[in-house]
């Protein structure tokens, strides 16, 4: 279903003539209550009568993660503390987090964000819906909900932990649907069969995972495992939070929901603009937030902007899957590396668990990769020679895809650690001293 026809199937045309009108506004906004982007136009020769329709968003200044630390607290803030009603953070993930303001306006259309995404996937007022993203400071928990409840599904804040507690309900309840990690998912179906309980039997049908990368491999994996369709919701806190972006049933490329956040991809070597099609890093402006706006933010986020036309009837522009944040590139002897790689080719292989774990480390000068993976039950063996062919095999399939060689120690399956929120797939030994 199509929750806002009007915003989600406009005339090309119609989009930009609604973005450029916006653009002008928020422009003068940040000019005249932003001290930092007034300074950075200021700087760059620039006056908000410059900007006039959204080709001229190009002049404006990028803002990055640093700059929001350097204005750590509330130096991003373009209004008065009276009218921020909630406060997030970005989890850390890359480092400290950073604070991020709401106007009761800017939480009203993030619940109609979350609930355009959540519609997309067919969820109703009829669906009795669990969050498994952590609630608190992290936008993941609060924002599924309130566009859940926005929806009017029956909402079930079961957050993160006490997994086996979680599936009782879901059993017990009849939950319908779930938001959490696609790490979560995973970790989830092995407690399900862990309790013995047939999943056949559950009602569960849908998923909307987020929050980190995951491939198309192991999006298989979660819907075979779960007997459930699995979807993919993007964002990121400095930007709103989940609902950015949203697949829809096609599951070919997300949706932005571009009358509020403007999407540009450029390199983040030239900071150019690439054209559609290209991969780079995913940039956004928000269009019409109050409490924190951005211009041009640097998500470090690397995708490509889809073309042509989606067969679901939204206009809204696509992005490809993420690829995985700029900083979480190994380099590894000079080759980039991305965890999704490894991800593609260990659940392509049926001898494995889709749980594995990169280890970078240097060791004379020279950069090592070892990937941990865990073999399925069913195809361990006593047999070393079984085990080296297997791991040989994989070995190759490895080096071929990343062109760079690695050394694969299988393990047995439940030795990797796992996540009831964003996963650590890479230790880079060579960070810590
Ligand atoms: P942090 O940057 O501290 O992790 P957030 O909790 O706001 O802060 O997480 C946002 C980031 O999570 C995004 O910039 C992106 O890297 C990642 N992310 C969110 N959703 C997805 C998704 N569907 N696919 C891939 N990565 C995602
Ligand atoms: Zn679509």
């Amino acid at each position: 279903m199509i929750w806002n026809h009007n915003k989600e199937c406009m005339s090309r045309d119609q989009m930009h003539d609604l973005q450029g009108k916006r653009l002008q506004k928020l422009v003068k906004k940040v000019y005249h209550s932003t001290p930092f982007y007034r300074r950075k136009m200021q700087e760059m020769d620039l006056t908000p009568g410059d900007i006039r329709t959204i080709e001229d968003i190009v002049k404006l200044p990028f803002t990055t993660k640093q700059d929001l630390r350097d204005n750590y607290p509330y130096g991003m803030f373009a209004v008065p503390n009276s009218e921020i009603v909630r406060i997030h953070a970005s989890s850390g993930t890359t480092g400290n987090p950073t604070i991020v303001g709401y106007t009761r306006n800017d939480l009203e259309i993030w619940q109609e964000c979350m609930a355009r995404c959540l519609a997309a996937y067919g969820l109703t007022s009829n669906d009795v819906f669990s969050i498994s993203y952590g609630y608190g400071l992290f936008t993941g928990g609060l924002g599924a909900h309130y566009g859940a409840e926005f929806l009017g599904a029956t909402v079930i804040p079961a957050s993160t932990g006490n997994t086996e507690k979680h599936v009782k309900l879901i059993r017990d309840l009849g939950i319908t649907g779930i938001a959490s990690t696609p790490s979560y998912a995973l970790y989830l179906a092995e407690v399900i069969e862990k309790m013995g309980i047939d999943v056949g039997e559950l009602k569960l049908r849908t998923g909307v995972f987020g929050a980190e990368p995951w491939t198309e491999n192991m999006r298989r994996e979660i819907e075979s495992r779960l007997h459930i369709n699995a979807y993919n919701v993007y964002g990121l806190s400095e930007i709103m939070g989940p609902g950015v972006a949203y697949e829809c049933k096609c599951k070919n490329g997300s949706h932005i929901a571009e009358d509020h956040f403007y999407p540009e991809i450029i390199s983040p070597e030239t900071l150019e603009n690439l054209p559609a099609g290209q991969k780079g890093e995913l940039v956004f402006t928000t269009l019409t937030k109050e409490g924190m706006p951005l211009l041009r933010y640097r998500t470090k986020d690397l995708c490509s902007i889809m073309e042509g036309e989606c067969p679901c009837g939204r206009t809204n522009v696509r992005i490809s899957r993420i690829m995985g944040r700029s900083d979480d590139m190994l380099i590894i002897r000079g080759i980039n590396v991305f965890p999704s790689q490894v991800e593609s080719v260990i659940l392509d292989m049926p001898e494995f668990e889709p749980h594995y774990q990169l280890i970078v480390d240097r060791v004379n000068n020279l950069d090592t990769l070892q990937v941990l993976v865990e073999v399925r039950k069913e195809y361990l063996s006593d047999e070393i020679s079984r085990m080296l062919a297997l791991k040989k095999r994989l070995a190759d399939k490895l080096k071929s895809v990343l062109t760079v060689g690695a050394d694969v120690k299988l393990v047995e399956p439940n030795t990797i650690a796992r996540s009831d929120g964003k996963s650590k797939r890479v230790i880079d030994k060579r960070k810590i001293d």
